[in-house]
This record gives structure tokens, sequence and C-alpha cells, in this order.
């Protein structure tokens, strides 16, 4: 629709899909790719047998769209990069990587935080009249709870608290000062191994967490927020036990309320602590990621009607 509105909003919401390519298991299983990325805002689902089609949505238009040959360079460049430097300007950033469990959310995010970090430093230097602090924290939200990265004594979940001036505040969640790009990478690699401690203790829980990797910059007081979510998958599809079932209702909370929570905030940890960041003075970059196995085609489709929603 024409207007002001709709403008602005496209600016401060920038919607991209990845499509990795298949990985060596599909390849063995000889799976079939399912999309093709047709120009660099489209993607579609490849033809199907006359048997198989359906009344299924095939196109799809984003800000961009990476094909399997792209470059996470590139995925930063047209799509992460404005938004992660406007935290040096004293706006709100978040970053997300949203998509079922093996799409790629985990090596997206990585790649693009590296390449964040080193662009923070290069404006840094690049600005010495002014005087900036980087601080980080980590945290992950495992069935609602909080666990700190950053803290490997803390295997208490951490509550959330109201503050009156800053809103939802992790309790006794620990922030670092980084001296510089390489003890910011430190610290950034030890809420990752922090994670990784966490998956092996409840048992490859990696597609069952929201990690997010928050930097403050100090000089404007901005935040600065790398998210990588949940598998998507929904829980009526994973074979299920108990334990399983009640993460999938609770990371499907998450995720919805994230849908919803780019026009109007919901209750769940994961939009509590992220609720500053996406209301109001706040940048949002959401990076969709796709398996291109026509096996999860479905799972792929859940995955673009989200993007859509989200645009
Ligand atoms: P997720 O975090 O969504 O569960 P991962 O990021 O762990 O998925 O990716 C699953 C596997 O696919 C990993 O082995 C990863 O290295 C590989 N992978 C993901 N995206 C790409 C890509 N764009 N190019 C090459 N390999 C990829
Ligand atoms: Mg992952």
């Amino acid at each position: 629709t024409p207007g002001g509105s709709s403008r602005s909003r496209e600016e401060k919401i920038v919607v991209t899909v990845r499509l990795r390519p298949l990985n060596k298991k599909e390849l063995s299983a000889k799976d079939q790719v399912a999309w093709q990325c047709v120009d660099s805002h489209t993607i579609v689902s490849k033809p199907q047998a006359p048997q198989e089609r359906s009344h299924h949505q095939s196109s799809f238009t984003f800000d961009k769209v990476f094909g399997p040959e792209s470059f996470t360079e590139d995925v930063y460049e047209d799509g992460v990069k404005n938004v992660a430097l406007s935290a040096l300007m004293g706006i709100n950033a978040t970053i997300f990587a949203y998509g079922q469990t093996s799409s790629g959310k985990t090596y997206t995010m990585r790649g693009v935080t590296e390449k964040a970090v080193n662009d923070i430093y290069n404006h840094i230097i690049k600005t010495p009249e002014r005087d900036f602090t980087i601080k980080i924290s980590g945290l992950e939200i495992y069935n609602e709870n909080v666990r700190d990265l950053l803290n490997s004594e803390s295997g208490r979940a951490l509550k959330l608290l109201d503050d009156p001036e800053k809103g939802t505040v992790v309790e006794k969640l620990v922030e670092e000062t980084a001296n510089n790009d390489q003890h910011l990478r430190h610290l950034i690699s030890i809420c990752e191994a922090q994670r990784q401690v966490g998956e092996t203790a409840l048992n490859d829980t990696s597609s069952r967490s929201h990690q997010i990797i928050r930097l403050v910059t100090v000089c404007v007081d901005a935040l600065q927020n790398f998210v990588d979510l949940a598998g998507s998958e929904r829980a009526s599809q994973s074979q299920a036990d108990g334990t399983r079932l009640r993460e999938g209702c609770h990371i499907n909370l998450s995720l919805m309320t994230l849908t919803t929570v780019i026009r109007k905030l919901r209750d769940s940890k994961l939009t509590r602590i992220l609720q500053h960041s996406l209301g109001g003075n706040a940048r949002t970059a959401i990076i969709c990621t796709l398996s291109p196995a026509s096996t999860h085609a479905e799972q792929s489709r859940n995955t673009l009607y989200f993007a859509n929603r989200a645009k």
C-alpha cells in the first residue's frame, strides 16, 4: 500500500531468506532440490509431478533471497550490516535466524556475528573522537528457563525482573566489558562453548534452545542482539515423548509470539528479553534459513510463510 507507514516499517524490518546447499546426508539419500532462487528477491518451489501439485503458494518475494552458492558475507552485506551498525548510532538492533533444525541458523549467525564484530571495531577505530565501550552478555532460553552463557557456575535458571527504568532485565546476568575485538571474539566463543556444554548435558538439545548474544554499545547506549532461535518445526511433527512435546510447546509459544511481536508484544521469556529491541526505536533483520531438500519441503514452506508474515 502507498503511504508513509508501510515504508518506514520496511526500513525497520529486513527479511531475507537463505537456502543452503543439499548436505551429504541429503545427497546420499538422493533427495531432490525443492526450491530455486530465480532472482535476488524471489524464491519458488520447483515444479512437482502433476499428481503432487497442490494449491500451496509456490512463489515468495523478500528483501533479498540467497541461493545455495551464496556466502555468509553476502547475507551479511545485503541484509544484516546496516541493521547491525545502526546500534552504533543509538538504535537498538536485533538480528534473528529462524528456520527448522539443520537449516543453517547457527552456521549463518556465527558468520554474521563475526562480520559484525569486525565492522563494529572498524567503526570504533575510524571514530577516535568518540569513546565507545562494548559490553557483552550471552544467554540461552530452554523450556522457558534462562541460563547465563558467560557464567558456567550458574546452573540455576535466572529470573526476569521488571525494572521501572530499564524494562525487563535478566537478574544476575553477567555482563563483561570487551577490551578490544579479540577479547570480544573470545567472550563470544565462551558463550558458544557454554551452549555446547548445555547441549551435551541435556543430550543434544541444540535444536531446542534459543541463544541470544547481546552487545551493549555504551557511547550511544544501544543494544544489539544476535539471536539463534530454536528449531521452528512443529511439536506434532517431532516423534516426541512428553519432554520433547513440552519443549515443542515452549518453542512454538516463543516463535508464534515472535511472529506477532514485530507488530505487537506478547508474553514469553524470549519476547520479554527482546522487548526494548523490537518496538519503537529499533531495527530488525530476520534471516530465514531453508533446507533445499524435498523431504523438508513442508517445513521450508512454513518458514517462508513465517517470513512473509514478518515482512
Ligand atoms: P541449525 O542451527 O539451523 O540447526 P546448522 O547451522 O547447525 O543448523 O547447520 C546444519 C549443518 O548444515 C551444519 O553442518 C552446517 O555447517 C551446514 N550448513 C548450514 N548452512 C550452510 C550453508 N549455507 N553452506 C554450507 N553448509 C551449511
Ligand atoms: Mg543451531
